[in-house]
């Protein structure tokens, strides 16, 4: 009865806008939860910023699918799977997500979802719910199950103070500074043993 949350972009796969912005030559996109921890002025500036470079959904679908999982995710995250239930919970989109999460073998995904127009331009986005990360782990311990979560970034600290044990994983100096109550993992080995450490 272990279930191991994990966020997605900066722990199984790149940070999603980075690399769009490397790929598309827009560095304001580079701007992530790592300098913005308001999620919706982050949000509401992307969506402008590519509204004005004309650059629509299929556009980011492509650059999402040559992306691929960072090296050794999707063996980390087999092996884990085989110990324990695990739930990645992200804050990116469904449809950004769909072809990584393909080459990750379909592990369940709680996240958010984009609004396109006809021509494909993004409109609006739609969060499942406020704090999504956090509430989706206070429900699986009122469901009993013992949650270790793991992140890297300032929105998944919520997420891991909630939970039974929580780890971050390669996270910027700030974020280790600012919250020294989590122990910080450097490689999938160190996620793994800290994982056990709570879970085994
Ligand atoms: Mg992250």
């Amino acid at each position: 009865m272990k279930i191991v949350c994990l966020d997605l972009e900066g722990v199984l796969v790149p940070e999603i806008w980075i690399e769009f912005a490397q790929r598309t030559g827009i560095p304001e996109l580079t701007r992530t939860t790592r300098d913005e921890p308001d999620y919706d002025k982050l949000m509401t500036y992307r969506l402008d910023i590519l509204r004005q470079h004309k650059l629509g959904l299929p556009d980011i679908q492509k650059v999402i699918g040559e992306m691929g999982p960072m090296a050794g995710a999707k063996d980390f995250l087999d092996a884990l799977r085989d110990a324990y239930q695990v739930i990645i919970l992200s804050d990116t989109f469904y449809e950004f997500a769909k072809p990584l999460m393909q080459q990750l073998g379909h592990p369940t995904l709680f996240c958010h979802s984009l609004e396109a127009d006809g021509a494909g331009m993004l409109v609006n986005y739609h969060l499942r719910m406020p704090n999504q990360k956090r509430e989706a782990v206070k429900r699986f311990k009122e469901l009993n199950f013992k949650v270790v979560a793991a992140g890297d970034s300032y929105n998944d600290t919520a997420m891991l103070g909630e939970a039974h044990g929580g780890i971050l994983f390669h996270p910027p100096e700030n974020v280790i500074r600012e919250f020294p109550q989590f122990p910080v993992t450097m490689n999938y080995t160190e996620l793994r043993r800290e994982i056990d450490k709570v879970l085994a």
